[in-house]
């Protein structure tokens, strides 16, 4: 990949890359989009292989947060950070601090918070060195854990998308095999049973497996059978590139919709989806509950019935994007990154208007 022609390719405004040989840290923040704000994302910590595999990464994964604080209607664009270190031997105060001190000098053109291999405890080490962080603790005066919030977002698109495909938008009676039982998964699923659905989870891990199983969910031990089981919903809440070639044509539901990030591995995956009838929600446009939950903790108190209620909104976007698809016979994934793309263009459209450029 040649970096420049990478980024200009894809809108990406900046790549920073910070070292510090003292304390172990190589790093790597990519800012793809500010028209609607600062840049937000999660930091990161894996053990990249490659340097080329560490910036494929960040520079994909900031430009779906452009796409999702977008398709949210929030006015804030698009970042991602990455510590190259393995999260289970690397991780010092030290490090944090130091990739904190290096956050900073970006003056807040990007602010962090949590992703794969960090912890709140982490992230309070970052947060000594610059104010540039969120998603921390209700009683560090943040907005605490945002996958409550995600799995709220997420059962709101699944209410629109039966809605449109089983004509109610309550999920009473309707079958949701669930795959992966973490954080968000968890917080999901209380709401599924209170409309009355059906769940069938499954996970790699056997506790999380026992956990599913102690909520009182069937489970399923084999993790690869769930691309199998008939149901209504099928609900990737485990990791991305689940929707391929191999998987979609094996699907017995008629609704995809969870919180995975990237969950298409490409966009023959939506293709598919849309030629076998099944309704595909955007993952980026479904799992934004974590997302708006803490945008209302930039730069002012957090205020929790405020995310809750833009939180719900997640149903209406949802909505929106079945109906331009279907107008303009599109796949629903095209639907949101038009929707995404539109708010975006307007915003330098009223910029131009401002500046006379
Ligand atoms: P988590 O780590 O708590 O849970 C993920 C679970 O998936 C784990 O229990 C893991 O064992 C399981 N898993 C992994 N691969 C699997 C497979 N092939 N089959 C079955 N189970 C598998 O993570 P989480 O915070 O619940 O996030 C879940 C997904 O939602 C991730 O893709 C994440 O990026 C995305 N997401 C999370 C949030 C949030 O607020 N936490 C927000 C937006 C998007």
């Amino acid at each position: 990949m040649n970096i420049t022609e990478h980024m200009e390719t894809f809108g990406h405004e900046q790549l920073s890359v910070f070292v510090d040989k003292n304390v172990g840290l190589k790093a790597y923040v990519a800012i793809h989009d500010t028209t609607l704000g600062p840049a937000l994302g999660g930091i990161r910590i894996w053990p990249h292989e490659t340097e080329q595999q560490a910036i494929e990464d960040v520079l994909r994964l900031a430009r779906a947060m452009t796409y999702k604080s977008s398709a949210a209607g929030l006015y804030l664009g698009g970042g991602k950070a990455l510590i190259v270190a393995d999260p289970r031997t690397d991780k010092t105060e030290a490090l944090f601090r130091a990739f904190g001190r290096f956050l900073d000098t970006l003056g807040g053109r990007c602010i962090a918070t949590e992703d794969v291999g960090m912890t709140v405890a982490d992230l309070l080490h970052v947060a000594q060195e610059t104010k540039h962080v969120t998603g921390i603790p209700v009683s560090h005066g943040g907005s605490g854990d945002p996958s409550i919030m995600t799995g709220l977002g997420v059962y709101q698109g699944m209410r629109a998308c039966a809605k449109e495909v089983l004509g109610v938008d309550s999920l009473r009676g309707v079958i949701v095999a669930v795959q992966g039982y973490g954080k968000v998964a968890s917080h999901l699923v209380p709401h599924l049973k209170k409309d009355g659905a059906r769940i069938i989870a499954t996970d790699l891990f056997p506790e999380a497996r026992a956990r599913a199983a102690a909520d009182g969910l069937e489970v399923l031990n084999d993790p690869e059978a769930i691309y199998d089981i008939q149901c209504d919903v099928f609900a990737p809440c485990a990791l991305g590139g689940v929707l391929n070639g191999e998987t979609v044509p094996r699907l017995q539901s008629r609704i995809v919709c969870g919180s995975a990030n990237n969950q298409l591995l490409d966009i023959n995956a939506a293709k598919a989806l849309k030629e076998r009838g099944i309704l595909y929600a955007p993952d980026y446009v479904v799992n934004a509950g974590g997302v708006i939950n803490i945008s209302f903790e930039i730069g002012r108190p957090y205020e929790e019935a405020a995310a809750r209620e833009k939180t719900l909104a997640i149903y209406n976007t949802m909505r929106s994007v079945i109906a331009t698809a279907k107008d303009r016979d599109i796949t629903t994934a095209e639907a949101a990154d038009r929707l995404a793309e539109e708010r975006i263009e307007q915003m330098r459209r009223i910029r131009r208007m401002h500046t006379g450029a």
